[in-house]
């Protein structure tokens, strides 16, 4: 057993991440990503997180979704595709070969039939996977299936859906040890987000993200941050570097929204929007 590592995340050292595209690369080898997310009256969820993983560098992004979902992904998010799997809600995940990652649960809903499909997902998968919000709720209800979860796989929730999922805790402190615990227990990097975001790894370390701001505590700014992470380890990344350098980015993009929008009025699209000049800052 070794000494717990516990650090800040440092904008240098997520820089050296960050290595320069191959000129005569070409989209197929850049990744492809899945984003299996939204339901009816919450398809802005899935829409915002596949603008974000449409950021990420990743070659091709497809929306698993339903019906519901279909004409609006369609005309917001130009460059993705998509497959659809149900009517009001997702009743499968049909993800095929040639995907890379798999980022699910952003505005999903927990329904019977989502649960199901959700079941026998977890049953099959082998893919790396970014598990949010409602999937991250499903997990919870169901924690014998945490053992299935792939490798390389991320978990991103926010206090309450990290309590949910592994039990409450008192405080923050006893929190971050409990995520940190967890995360060695089951082979999977959970980001555990807020004001400092923390990071906890498969072999037991811990990293504070220091970026970010009050302004981002808005309706979609998590579901920005999935889709991030889902497109970074869909081109390649381990997962705790995709973990590392998403929040990190998503961090940034909100300190320089609220630089020019103020934190009031800054929301999550103005995160999606502010990638690219995050990513510019740290090059
Ligand atoms: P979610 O609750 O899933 O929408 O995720 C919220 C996102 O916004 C996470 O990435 C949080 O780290 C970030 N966030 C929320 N509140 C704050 C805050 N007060 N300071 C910095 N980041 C925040
Ligand atoms: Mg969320």
């Amino acid at each position: 057993a070794t000494h717990t590592h516990y650090s800040t995340i440092e904008s240098p050292d997520m820089a050296r991440l960050i290595t320069p595209r191959d000129p005569f690369t070409y989209k197929n080898r850049k990744g492809h990503l899945f984003v299996a997310a939204g339901s009816k009256g919450k398809t802005g969820a899935l829409i915002l997180s596949s603008k974000a993983a449409l950021r990420s560098g990743a070659g091709l992004v497809t929306g698993i979704i339903p019906e519901a979902c279909y004409h609006a992904y369609q005309s917001s998010v130009p460059e993705a595709m998509c497959i659809v799997a149900g009517d009001d809600t997702l009743n499968d995940f049909p993800l095929p070969e040639t995907a890379t990652a798999c980022v699910l649960g952003m505005g999903m809903g927990t329904d019977a039939a989502t649960a199901e499909a959700f079941a026998q997902f977890m049953a099959t998968c082998e893919l790396p996977c970014v598990f949010d919000a409602d999937a991250l709720n499903l997990l919870a209800a169901h924690p014998d299936l945490l053992h299935k979860i792939p490798e390389r796989s991320v978990l991103t929730p926010h206090v309450g859906e990290c309590d949910r999922l592994f039990g409450v805790s008192q405080n923050s402190m006893q929190r971050v040890e409990h995520v940190r615990m967890q995360a060695m227990r089951y082979k999977v990097c959970i980001v555990l987000k807020g004001r400092y975001t923390v990071i906890a790894t498969p072999e037991g370390d811990c990293f504070y993200n220091t970026t970010g701001n009050a302004g981002m505590a808005k309706a979609g700014s998590g579901d920005v941050l999935s889709g991030l992470i889902g497109g970074l380890l869909a081109k390649g990344h381990t997962a705790v570097e995709a973990a590392l350098l998403g929040v990190h980015l998503h961090g940034i993009a909100g300190d320089i929204a609220a630089g020019f929008m103020g934190q009031e009025a800054m929301n999550a699209g103005d995160l999606v929007l502010q990638l690219p000049a995050a990513w510019q800052k740290l090059a």
